[in-house]
């Protein structure tokens, strides 16, 4: 029963992040943009750029390497796409000129994919020009788009050395992806997953997903291929310790990666311990958004955002 309205409130908070009157409401009323926003600090890089960039710089000398988001997934305009990729190209730039340890993530739908593949795919191409040998990892979207998705990550890693990817360990498909994406040398990120799926086509949150999980772990490992293991779930953190301490990757094979805001102490207490640890930060306009999504997959952040207002 307490499960069940925790679920119904987390869905609730989800639809109301996404109603346009309730987002203008709040951020048109400087009041509430500013208390709301106070709460919203706690996860995101900052509005902008300069901002995410002091941070960064913060969590660099605190030895964290770092990964920058521009949030956004949806674009529907090629405008809206271009600039888009105009910003993930600055990133890149100022990664450069400020020397800073981060690489870049994007959603490929934030630079076109919901448009057309190819436009997505032009996008793309400028910003991996742009970012060298900086990492860019593309993240994984709703299922609807992840045949697009892992389309496009097999297209550009052919002519881009810097590109890695995001891979769902929650959904049935991922076991055939997985040996697709194994095939391509970039590093493999591996999430439980965020989306609602269709009914049958994700594992649920629970032991068979934490084993499955540990298993594209176990496997990465083995082949040393890259991996990123991106969760703030400390049982399975501490399984990965293991699997690390047996295999012995080297430090760019493996890091942990976690969102800034979450559960930072267990991120802290791995690089304390010597394990490679990535922060995951965001900034932009949406990080309403962004604030109502942390909240609704993890219910006690309300009373944690509560307090951040007061204080
Ligand atoms: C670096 C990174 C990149 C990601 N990229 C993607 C992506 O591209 N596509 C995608 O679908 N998903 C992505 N995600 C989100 C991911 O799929 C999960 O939804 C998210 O990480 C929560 O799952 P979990 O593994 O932390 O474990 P869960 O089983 O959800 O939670 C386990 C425990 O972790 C802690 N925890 C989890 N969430 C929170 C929170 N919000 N606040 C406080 N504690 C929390 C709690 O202690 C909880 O009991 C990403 C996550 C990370 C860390």
């Amino acid at each position: 029963m307490e499960h069940h309205l925790l679920s119904v409130g987390s869905e609730a908070l989800r639809k109301a992040a996404m109603n346009d009157d309730a987002k203008n409401y709040i951020l048109n009323n400087p009041t509430l943009f500013r208390v709301l926003k106070k709460a919203a600090d706690r996860y995101i890089g900052g509005e902008n750029l300069v901002e995410t960039i002091s941070k960064v710089l913060i969590q660099n000398e605190n030895d964290f390497k770092c990964s920058i988001e521009y949030m956004g997934e949806n674009t529907d305009t090629v405008q809206e796409a271009s600039e888009a990729t105009q910003e993930f190209i600055r990133i890149a730039k100022e990664i450069k000129n400020k020397k800073l340890d981060a690489t870049i993530s994007l959603d490929l739908s934030h630079v076109g994919l919901a448009i057309s593949k190819d436009l997505c795919f032009e996008n793309l191409s400028k910003i991996c020009e742009e970012a060298e040998d900086i990492e860019v990892t593309i993240s994984a979207e709703g299922i609807d788009r992840t045949d697009d998705v892992i389309h496009t990550y097999k297209k550009a890693t052919k002519q881009f050395g810097n590109l890695s990817i995001t891979m769902q360990a929650y959904l049935y498909r991922s076991k055939d992806d997985f040996k697709e994406l194994l095939a391509e040398k970039g590093r493999i990120r591996i999430v439980k997953g965020a989306f609602e799926t269709p009914k049958n086509q994700s594992i649920p949150r629970g032991k068979e997903l934490d084993d499955i999980y540990l298993d594209y772990v176990d496997q990465l490992l083995a082949k040393n291929h890259q991996c990123s293991i991106a969760t703030h779930h400390d049982v399975i953190q501490q399984e990965a310790k293991k699997l690390i301490d047996h295999y012995k990757p080297t430090h760019e094979m493996y890091e942990f990666e976690s969102l800034y805001g979450i559960q930072t102490e267990q991120l802290t207490t791995l690089k304390k311990e010597g394990y490679n640890t990535k922060l995951y930060f965001v900034y932009g306009e949406e990080w309403y958004l962004y604030l109502c999504n942390r909240i609704a997959e993890y219910p006690l952040n309300l009373f944690r955002a509560l307090s951040d207002i007061v204080n």
